[in-house]
């Protein structure tokens, strides 16, 4: 026998020994090697917030490396270009410190971005040798680099805790606690401010504005990152594109009241707004599916005493006919399904209204109220009970899951293709980051027309494969 045989042999003898039990346990027994997580660092949910603010300047105080990083990945999703700038630091700063650096860089993004405000956040360099950021801040005020009264939010985003989702929230109470006005006792400006989490979606934002709109509610979504990452081709490029306005932001702590529509992403700025502020607020389940939509749509009512038109209910009736259409095409599939906590909160209600058996369900960043919400939601329906959490795992782990205990469909994003291929299942992308697929980001996934969007894909990746599979006396012209 050749050697190209003999060792062809021993890489699928390994490969055959990857798929047991036995591997399975070596590998959920590993502590001190991540492998394809599916999260990413803190500063990123910084970004994605402050890229939310109308002409706010995200500037990262880290290292340049970084701030390329993460502008390339939300490129690659949305397919735009990300304005962010960084003050570039390196040896000498995670020496003697991080302020020249700082000082430097604000002047320079002040003098050539001319953005009417900066949402500053932090990389691990910066936050491992303890870099003061609200000094710096004011020695650059102090110094003239930017003018005394040009308005800085900042946030503390240390990579080495948390997520992405938690950057995301920390920037945005920063954003609150920096650049809001003080609460004018009971006096509110009769707006609902809407805050929709860490969202790659901005269909989803548009989805939610027209929702709200139709039952006449006065609104701000906050932050509104909607045309940053989808806006018009117009020729011309605008570093600056329309988000929520300073005076909105401004006046934010005088809203009538607060929906946030991701409760995990947004964790510290709820207990900021609900038990500092005292403010009339609300978190509710993101509305994935037509369950989910209902009870959105039901808070909205419920806090704004606006009832839901007769367009919403026939969008909902519509729903609910494309879900009796494809359910046969759902029901008593089997998923596994990885992602941040309340996208898969929304996902797996989905899934149980469809009659799907969600069997794994695994989240990188997941804390354990998540895994106490998703265990009672998963006990609210009889398909619930194979579902299965594994918190703060990874995609290495989720391979070994799909090759011992098989299911019919992956969800979650473009991460997950190759254990997808290695458990020959189909890859329903959904999350973020899909950077090998076009305008998903374009179609919402939330709301009555989210659900038809999703029952769509689901069932239709279904069709697609078994017409790719089935054996040629089943290959039918209709299915
Ligand atoms: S983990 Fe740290 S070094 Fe890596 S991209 Fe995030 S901030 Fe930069």
């Amino acid at each position: 026998m050749s050697t190209a045989n003999n060792c062809a042999q021993s890489v699928q003898s390994v490969l055959d020994w990857m798929a047991t039990e036995e591997y399975k346990e070596k590998n959920f027994a590993r502590e001190a090697l991540v492998i394809n997580p599916a999260r990413t660092c803190q500063p990123f949910g910084a970004m994605l917030c402050a890229l939310g603010i109308e002409g706010c300047l995200p500037f990262l105080h880290g290292s340049q490396g970084c701030a390329a990083y993460f502008r390339s990945c939300l490129t690659r999703h949305v397919r735009e270009p990300v304005p962010m700038v960084s003050d570039s630091m390196t040896e000498d700063a995670a020496v003697f410190g991080g302020q020249a650096n700082l000082i430097e860089g604000l002047k320079n993004a002040y003098a050539t971005y001319k953005p009417s405000i900066i949402g500053m956040f932090s990389s691990c360099m910066a936050e491992v040798i303890g870099d003061d950021m609200k000094s710096f801040i004011g020695n650059a005020r102090n110094q003239g680099a930017i003018p005394e009264d040009f308005p800085i939010a900042y946030a503390n985003t240390p990579s080495f805790v948390g997520s992405h989702i938690t950057g995301f929230d920390n920037m945005l109470k920063g954003l609150l606690q920096s650049l809001a006005d003080t609460r004018h006792g009971k006096w509110t400006n009769g707006r609902l401010y809407v805050v929709p989490g860490f969202d790659l979606y901005p269909a989803n934002l548009r989805e939610y504005r027209r929702l709200i709109t139709a039952m006449g509610i006065y609104m701000t979504v906050l932050p509104d990152f909607t045309e940053a990452l989808d806006s018009p081709n117009t020729g011309e490029y605008k570093m600056y594109q329309p988000g929520t306005s300073m005076a909105e932001l401004a006046d934010a702590l005088n809203a009538s009241g607060f929906i946030f529509l991701q409760k995990y992403s947004t964790a510290g700025t709820q207990k900021f707004v609900k038990n500092v502020q005292k403010i009339t607020s609300e978190a509710v389940t993101m509305p994935v599916g037509i369950r989910n939509t209902d009870a959105f749509l039901m808070t909205l009512q419920a806090m704004t005493g606006k009832s839901i038109p007769a367009e919403i209910e026939k969008e909902r009736g519509r729903a609910v006919d494309a879900a009796i259409d494809a359910h046969q095409y759902i029901h008593g599939k089997r998923f596994a399904l990885y992602g941040d906590p309340d996208l898969l909160l929304g996902l797996v209600g989905f899934l149980l209204d469809m009659g799907g058996i969600p069997v794994h369900i695994l989240c990188s960043n997941g804390n354990e109220p998540f895994r106490k919400e998703m265990e009672a939601l998963l006990a609210s329906s009889s398909f619930g009970s194979e579902g299965r959490v594994y918190n703060g795992k990874d995609l290495w782990h989720l391979r070994s899951l799909l090759l011992t205990e098989p299911v019919d469909m992956l969800i979650g994003d473009t991460h997950g293709k190759t254990v997808a291929k290695d458990a020959n299942i189909p890859l329903a992308r959904i999350g973020y980051y899909l950077p090998d697929r076009v305008h998903l980001h374009r179609q919402p996934i939330v709301g009555y027309q989210g659900a038809i969007n999703l029952i769509t894909m689901i069932a239709n990746l279904f069709i697609d494969e078994y017409d790719r599979n089935c054996p040629e006396e089943r290959f039918e012209f209709l299915r």
